[in-house]
């Protein structure tokens, strides 16, 4: 499995980032999770609108799905016709909170996109084992852990605490964790994570590497390092765009 970080920018893009969105990669097969805005131009520095097999989003906040939107034009006034739907795995309510965006009823995007309704458990997408469960966000949001020949990455989206995100998290090879937050006692909760807390989740679930995701920009990035490192014992970094992970490249 070849992971590459397309956007990390928490909560909106910024100069450096999109928001989120991954490329994972295994057998020929390219999976898109998460399509926030700013993304989708992104992508097309790593494959063609024409090479994505499926998309799953964690949720239907902005900074996860809005660029599907952009993704839905190009494939349907692509040169030579409208492209074949792709498979678009989301929370309950995907086609009828996305079809707006795209000027169209729900029913309509169909056409565009075959929407599967994520439920928390295991599913095969591809060549990837796929087990979901419900994160600690004010919306549904879905966490997932990915297994791919005994690899194994578990991708937090946007969560508050959750024991859900260390069972997902369990012995990963990699853990790909929000840390919109920086440590903080009036930190809302139940919304997202500091770096402490990304930390502690991956130091509970024995996770291996420990990859920090959905940065916000106006936190200090090196305070974010430095919380999480003081509770895990392991490897960790930032994301950034362009940066891989996957077996080999850690
Ligand atoms: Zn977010
Ligand atoms: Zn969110």
């Amino acid at each position: 499995m070849k992971i590459t970080v397309v956007g990390c920018a928490g909560s909106f893009p910024n100069a450096a980032s999109a928001a989120s969105c991954y490329l994972l990669e295994a057998e020929g097969f390219r999976l898109v999770i998460d399509m926030g805005n700013g993304a989708f131009g992104a992508l097309q520095r790593y494959v063609s609108f024409d090479e994505i097999d499926a998309v799953c989003l964690s949720h239907l906040h902005g900074d996860h799905c809005l660029d599907l939107g952009a993704f839905a034009i190009a494939r349907h006034y692509a040169p030579g016709g409208p492209r074949p739907p792709v498979p678009v795995y989301g929370p309950r309510g995907t086609a009828e909170r996305l079809a707006p965006v795209f000027g169209l009823v729900a029913d309509e995007l169909a056409d565009r996109f075959t929407i599967r309704e994520l439920k928390p458990g295991p599913a095969a997408i591809g060549p990837f084992a796929i087990t979901t469960e419900h994160m600690n966000h004010p919306v549904e949001t879905f966490g997932f852990r990915v297994e791919h020949q005994g690899w194994t990455l578990a991708y937090s989206a946007d969560t508050g605490e959750s024991d859900a995100l260390v069972r997902l998290a369990r012995d990963v090879d990699l853990m790909l964790c929000e840390a919109s937050f920086l440590d903080d006692p009036g930190n809302t909760p139940d919304v997202h994570l500091s770096a402490r807390q990304a930390g502690g989740h991956a130091a509970k679930a024995g996770a291996r590497d420990l990859v920090l995701t959905h940065l916000v920009a106006m936190n200090d990035p090196a305070r974010s390092l430095a919380e999480a490192a003081g509770v895990f014992s392991g490897p960790v970094s930032l994301a950034a765009p362009g940066k891989v992970f996957g077996p080999g490249a850690l």
